[in-house]
């Protein structure tokens, strides 16, 4: 692909995951900030549906799930 990428990400450790790096204000977002209504918490920039945008929102789902399962001998 490309390093021409559309949103930037950054890895946390507390708690475990990514934040949005907001492309206009570079503050930084959780997805539950996004979850529900898709603009920036800070400056209210629109951010646009992607697929990286998807995977960022369902991510902490999907972690959770594997959790959840994988302990209940999935
Ligand atoms: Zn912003």
């Amino acid at each position: 692909m490309s390093d021409n990428k559309k949103y930037e990400f950054m890895d946390t450790e507390y708690p475990p995951g990514k934040l949005l790096v907001c492309p206009q204000c570079r503050e930084y977002i959780s997805y539950i900030d996004i979850e529900t209504f898709p603009n920036c918490p800070f400056c209210n920039f629109h951010l646009a549906r992607d697929p990286e945008l998807e995977d960022f929102i369902l991510q902490p789902l999907v972690i959770r799930w594997i959790r959840q399962f994988g302990n209940h001998g999935f």
